[in-house]
């Protein structure tokens, strides 16, 4: 696990931060970890300096190559879900983008494996967070479809990009007990409206719950 050390002045500064801590317990993240986590992560750092002051806000924002960055009460709504009441070993995620997921699932879990398909992104994410001396990260730059099974399985996957359907290779990857948090849907929606689901492996199969209603970019096939 990683423990950043990220004082910081003007926007950085913890007062800004907190506030968004106070908005995300008002809309009801509970977890004290997950809480922590996201105070820790400097949010300005992940997008370009034009969007700093509004890095805080609880909105979604550009990272470059048609990609945003999920707005924080996803973030810490899905890394809550995610973490059920015990602490993550292997966490896969698909769809590294900025890396600000990356850094909050670093804090939580033993190592974070994160996929990404757009190059550029994958280099940043792994620049930055390895200049916040996150270093329980692996990062491959890859179709996220085939998930990562040399690395597996996993006790958590948060996959932050839409696919059609349940992509079954990535099922396949979890331990019994895993949890994947995964938005489901997209083309057929005009709105791009996707339903959040939670997927559980148990001994004899899988449950899923459908959570929300969710917005991500789509899940795309291919690296480029
Ligand atoms: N958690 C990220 C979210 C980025 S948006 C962040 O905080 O920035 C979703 C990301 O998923 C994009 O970077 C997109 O390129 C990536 N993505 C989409 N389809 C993918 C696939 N098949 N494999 C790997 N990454 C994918």
């Amino acid at each position: 696990m990683t423990v950043l050390h990220t004082e910081g002045i003007g926007m950085t500064s913890r007062r800004t931060r907190e506030r968004m801590i106070r908005r995300l317990m008002e809309q009801g993240i509970k977890n004290s970890d997950v809480l922590d986590a996201v105070r820790n992560v400097p949010r300005h750092l992940f997008v370009d300096d034009a969007l700093a002051s509004r890095s805080y806000e609880d909105t979604s924002l550009p990272i470059g190559y048609g990609q945003t960055m999920s707005q924080p009460y996803i973030v810490a709504k899905m890394t809550e879900l995610l973490m059920l009441e015990k602490p993550l070993k292997k966490v896969l995620e698909i769809g590294t983008g900025c890396g600000y997921q990356t850094a909050v699932l670093a804090q939580l879990a033993e190592h974070v494996y994160s996929v990404e398909r757009i190059e550029p992104l994958y280099q940043q994410a792994k620049s930055l967070l390895t200049d916040l001396h996150i270093n329980n990260v692996s990062y491959l730059h890859a179709d996220g479809h085939g998930g990562w099974p040399e690395k597996g399985l996993y006790d958590g996957i948060l996959v932050a990009a839409a696919p059609a359907e349940m992509p079954e290779t990535l099922l396949n990857q979890m331990t019994v007990g895993g949890v994947m948090l995964i938005p489901i849907g997209g083309k057929r929606n005009e709105q791009n409206e996707q339903i959040l689901k939670r997927v559980t492996r148990t001994v004899s199969g899988y449950d899923i719950e459908n959570l929300e209603t969710v917005s991500f970019v789509p899940f795309l096939t291919g690296v480029n």
